[in-house]
């Protein structure tokens, strides 16, 4: 299949992906979205899918679902094994090749283990809702038979995934110990190679994620590089070892390996670096967003791996390809900075929200926490008021005593159609 000469290829249906062919949808432009699974992933809700808090299939929406009310929109379900942006098109595995007017890479991150021996064999990453599913099966697996020890878990990485996951994991492990399920709770250890947690937030900040941690019963170590991951064990640098047959890998993600195939020497991080207008340079009509590229961000470097920078980004990079189908200049991305947050667990979040990042914790966090989601999932649910019901439920109610690992956890009420399961392939 050969794309038409106005179409617009998009490279990816995650937070960037889907805002940037929604836009050209509004304007009625031909689009081709190509992503290996039929369904968007919300990644800031994963943790609460490793930890049995969320079933898998309120965090993954079908693309078909989410483009039912776009005909402009051609969602393709394939890998896509090169990118050439000299053509503007993309090869995939099954030997089909998409041509189109413009490319747009969105093709999002992926875990980097930094080369630490044993990392991508026994580590568990948590960057898609397989991996997410993946842990939270491992883990129940674990405590059909659990005994002293079985159940402890090394996190690595003291970023917002490793201080959510590590929060979600031991208010999990308390839950099951209050309701008798298990006799001695799974240790859960927190490790970073820094002096903080959460580093890119404030001190009072990085002592609020300690304190929090530590009450929730999980164990925090500052300063501790990983030497290596074990089956059964985690080595650290200075000879340390901290047995736990289930290592969470937070420490660190690069720009998806498809991006590398796609002409430029890949920037900082693996990642696309292009232009103030998210162009790439010496490539007309090709365009990098999200988590695969690399933003300027004026003199302070480049913005984040953040949900709103990639939905923004999508949307401007549409905004610019209609700009140039009109013949227009386009226009330097401009972002608007919803803040820094991470929510630690139940009544514990915490924020940096404003010019001068004025730091909140605790529910004001969780209410600049929730608005910021609650807008990220406006690109691809309709039904945002269920999940606010929801995230006030789990953030202010104990509802600790019911936790059931075992069996269905709480869902979000979307009232979704049950022809619109995602399929969640776990291989
Ligand atoms: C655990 C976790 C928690 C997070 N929490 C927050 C948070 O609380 N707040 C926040 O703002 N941000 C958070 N983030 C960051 C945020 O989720 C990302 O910045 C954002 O999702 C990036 O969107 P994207 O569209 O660029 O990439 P992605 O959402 O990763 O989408 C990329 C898409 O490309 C597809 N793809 C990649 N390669 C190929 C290929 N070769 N062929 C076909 N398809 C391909 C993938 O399947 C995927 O659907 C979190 C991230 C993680 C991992």
């Amino acid at each position: 299949m050969t794309g038409t000469s106005d179409r617009v290829l998009v490279l990816g249906g995650g937070l960037a992906g889907v805002a940037c062919a929604r836009r050209l949808a509004e304007d009625g432009v031909p689009v081709t979205l190509v992503d290996r699974n039929d369904y968007h992933q919300f990644q800031p809700l994963l943790y609460q899918v490793a930890s049995s808090q969320l079933p898998v299939e309120d965090v993954a929406r079908p693309h078909r679902a989410i483009f039912r009310e776009h005909a402009t929109v051609e969602v393709v379900t394939a890998e896509v094994a090169e990118v050439r942006l000299s053509d503007r098109s993309l090869v995939l595995t099954d030997g089909r090749t998409l041509s189109g007017s413009h490319v747009v890479v969105a093709a999002g991150a992926q875990p980097n283990f930094f080369g630490v021996p044993g990392a991508a064999e026994h580590a568990y990453p948590l960057y898609s809702v397989a991996d997410a599913e993946r842990l939270r099966l491992h883990l129940q697996d674990l405590l059909r038979d659990a005994t002293p020890g079985t159940l402890d878990v090394v996190v690595v990485g003291g970023g917002p995934t490793g201080v959510e996951t590590t929060g979600a994991l031991a208010e999990l492990m308390g839950a099951l110990h209050e309701t008798g399920r298990l006799a001695q709770p799974g240790r859960i250890t927190l490790i970073d190679r820094g002096d903080a947690l959460l580093g890119e937030f404030s001190e009072k900040a990085h002592e609020y994620a300690v304190h929090k941690l530590r009450e929730a019963g999980a164990d925090v170590r500052l300063g501790a590089g990983v030497a290596a991951v074990h089956p059964d064990h985690v080595e650290l640098d200075d000879g340390a070892s901290i047995p736990a047959r289930t290592v969470v890998w937070g420490g660190g993600e690069q720009g998806a390996s498809v991006a590398g195939t796609a002409g430029p020497e890949p920037g900082r991080g693996g990642r696309i670096d292009v232009r103030p207008d998210l162009t790439i340079e010496g490539y007309p009509g090709a365009y990098a967003v999200g988590d695969a590229a690399n933003i300027p961000a004026g003199e302070t470097g480049t913005w984040p791996q953040l949900g709103s920078v990639a939905q923004q980004s999508g949307r401007w990079a549409a905004e610019n390809i209609l700009r140039e189908r009109r013949n227009e200049p386009t226009r330097p991305f401009r972002y608007k900075d919803k803040g820094i947050m991470a929510m630690i667990g139940r009544n514990a979040a915490v924020a940096e929200v404003g010019k001068h990042r004025h730091q909140v914790d605790g529910p004001v966090a969780f209410a600049a926490w929730l608005g910021v989601h609650m807008m990220l999932m406006s690109g691809v649910h309709s039904r945002t008021d269920a999940f606010v019901t929801w995230a006030w439920d789990y953030f202010d109610r104990d509802r600790a005593a019911t936790i059931e690992v075992s069996s269905a956890p709480q869902r979000i009420a979307w009232g979704d159609d049950e022809a619109d399961r995602p399929h969640i392939a776990l291989d």
